[in-house]
């Protein structure tokens, strides 16, 4: 490769095949009439929220999630018109900007849903919302007992109309399912007090992904899918779909090689000590670019084999032990995350490095690393 050209010292990779292929293997296995929304939150865990959303449209999905207003707008200012839920909680001003753009926003309390309501009248709308019940994960919603209540409250009001009930689960992909059955009971309780006051709700939901691939009684209308059309399990525990494979690559190139005599020292903190006179590759990516910050710990892959981070990494660039592949040169390719030959970096192995999940590992790949989408051609 020529230095000339323009390269990125690091970048992400997005394999948007995979996505199809994963889309396609979700929808094949979603039951008929069930639908599903597309979480796009965090810049979609990290892989770029238009991509990934229209991806999802185009696959079927009925609605988009996000968490603030601006994951929203972003997406409006993209083009996209498909429904967005924006979960969580709403201040007054972003009650209205949810109107002006057309986004339906999930209320809590009955404080907001008037606030809602007085902005609709205004204008002289009718603006759509979905009412979160909290069945136990004590973060947003009505409490369940009260909820039915709230409901038939809201239900009343001429300016709003009222599409969706949600609740969310605490823990849908364990083995244990015991806390996630008492959930569901309690939001089927409060549904019968509902239905006990002739209020139906045209869309209940209440699964994320692991209750989507574990819990097929709690489905309801809709399920929310965030991370696996992403291709990553929640849990090592949850059912698999065949097929779904993960679709980020994290890759950069040896920027530089060096010749370690015996006795020398690597990185910040001398943590590391020659034995042997060896090579060591310096890439260009360190914990400012996302990667967790590791003293000896944590391997990539460089001509399909594992190489081993030796010192301390910056915040800018690691050293990587090149002992076991001697052939290796400036400028050769390296994965951090994905695959190389026949050997893979998974999402899980790097979540265990700083003690984390993979969600926090997706979502914590830094703005700096362009995000590079590929696909090998046309498809239907
Ligand atoms: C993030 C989120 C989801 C998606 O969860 P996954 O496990 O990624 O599928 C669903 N519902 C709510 C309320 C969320 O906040």
């Amino acid at each position: 490769m020529s230095t000339s050209q323009k390269v990125h010292p690091a970048w992400i990779e997005i394999d948007l095949d995979q996505l199809h292929r994963n889309f396609a293997l979700i929808r094949a296995d979603l039951p008929a009439n069930l639908r599903f929304l597309m979480v796009a939150k965090d810049n979609a865990y990290g892989h770029g929220a238009v991509e990934i959303a229209q991806a999802a449209i185009n696959a079927g999905a009925c609605m988009l999630g996000t968490v603030t207003v601006d994951e929203a707008l972003q997406l409006r200012q993209n083009g996209i018109s498909t429904p967005i839920l924006v979960m969580g909680e709403r201040t007054d001003a972003e009650l209205a900007e949810c109107i002006a753009h057309n986004l339906t926003p999930c209320i809590n309390d009955v404080h907001t849903a008037a606030k809602l309501a007085k902005l609709a009248e205004q204008q002289q709308r009718q603006v759509d919302f979905h009412i979160e019940v909290d069945t136990g994960m004590s973060r947003y919603g009505v409490r369940w007992s009260k909820a039915a209540a709230v409901i038939a409250e809201l239900n009343q009001i001429t300016s709003l109309r009222l599409q969706g009930v949600m609740s969310h689960f605490a823990m849908s992909d364990e083995l244990d399912k015991t806390f996630a059955n008492q959930q569901l009971q309690r939001f089927e309780d409060m549904l019968a007090q509902l239905t006990a006051r002739n209020i139906s709700i045209p869309t209940r939901h209440m699964c994320n992904t692991g209750g989507f691939l574990d819990l097929p009684h709690a489905h309801f209308d809709m399920v929310r899918l965030g991370i696996l059309p992403l291709g990553v399990y929640p849990s090592a525990v949850c059912r698999r779909i065949a097929g779904i494979a993960p679709i980020m690559a994290v890759k950069t190139r040896i920027a530089a090689i060096q010749e370690l005599a015996f006795g020398d020292s690597v990185g910040y903190g001398m943590c590391y000590t020659a034995e042997k006179p060896h090579r060591l590759a310096v890439l260009l990516i360190g914990y400012g670019d996302g990667y967790p910050r590791v003293r000896n710990q944590g391997e990539v892959l460089i001509h399909g084999q594992r190489a081993r981070i030796i010192g301390g990494n910056a915040m800018d660039a690691m050293m990587v032990d090149l002992s076991a592949m001697p052939q290796a040169q400036r400028w050769d390719e390296v994965v951090l995350q994905g695959k190389q030959g026949n050997d893979e970096i998974s999402v899980h192995d790097i979540a265990k490095l700083k003690d984390t999940v993979s969600y926090d590992v997706l979502s914590g790949w830094r703005e700096r690393l362009p995000r590079v989408y590929q696909t090998e051609g046309e498809r239907p």
